[in-house]
């Protein structure tokens, strides 16, 4: 009887134990599965529509970015001053990167109007689009205020970029020829549920600090390994 008894304690000790590895093993694929799908969440792609957005660099390029900027936004001059030229530099003129950008309306409805007028000079003559870029960034006001009119817009076309018509674009403007085409360059913005701008996204990956030129320096070579 006694040795029944041990027999069966032994069994249940064994039975236990088995029990015990069994969830232990079960918690640990939980709690990889998890830290599994954080990994990916980091890595994760964007879809990214490129076609008909203004590029620099070489089409074909291995490794493409895609800047979603608001022409109003601080964030954003700051990133035109100071990451871009360094990245042109290194990358694009280097033809290992197309720089892409799409606009994005977040800051105020002269987000769109400059937004619109980046359209009109695009159509007319898409390198002079960088001109835009570039010189509106430079002149930039208080995002408080309401800056980015017609007529403020027009007129720095007219004084920096003579290679546009800048009565064709103020005709642009007044008949809102862009307007559709600004705003769903916002809505591709929006669906990417990023937010704040500038967003970079590096051949789809999106850069948590889009002014660090390091962090994009390493995104870009990492996908230049990868190729
Ligand atoms: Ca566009």
């Amino acid at each position: 009887m006694a040795n029944q008894k041990k027999s069966r304690d032994m069994q249940g000790i064994v039975v236990g134990t088995i029990l015990i590895l069994v969830l232990a093993l079960g918690l640990y694929s939980v709690i990889n599965q998890f830290t599994g799908t954080k990994q990916e969440a980091t890595d994760k792609v964007y879809p990214i529509d490129y076609k008909g957005q203004p590029f620099l660099g070489k089409e074909n390029a291995p490794v493409k970015i895609m800047e979603f900027g608001d022409f109003k936004c601080p964030v954003c001059k700051q990133f035109d001053e100071t990451v871009f030229p360094q990245l042109k530099k290194d990358f694009i003129d280097t033809g290992k990167v197309a720089f892409y950008f799409t606009n994005s309306q977040v800051i105020g409805p002269d987000s769109l109007t400059a937004g619109e007028a980046g359209e009109a000079v695009f159509k007319q003559n898409p390198q002079a689009f960088w001109k835009y870029y570039d010189v509106v960034y430079q002149n930039q006001g208080n995002e408080a205020v309401e800056w980015a009119t017609p007529a403020f817009l027009v007129d720095l076309i007219k004084k920096n970029i003579p290679e546009v018509d800048a009565k064709k674009v103020s005709d642009d403007l007044t008949k809102k020829t862009f307007q559709k085409q600004a705003q769903d360059d916002n809505v591709k913005f929006n669906n990417t549920g990023i937010g704040g701008v500038p967003a970079i996204l590096v051949n789809g990956k999106y850069i948590e600090n889009g002014l660090s030129y390091a962090d994009i320096k390493a995104a870009i070579e990492k996908e230049l390994q990868t190729k």
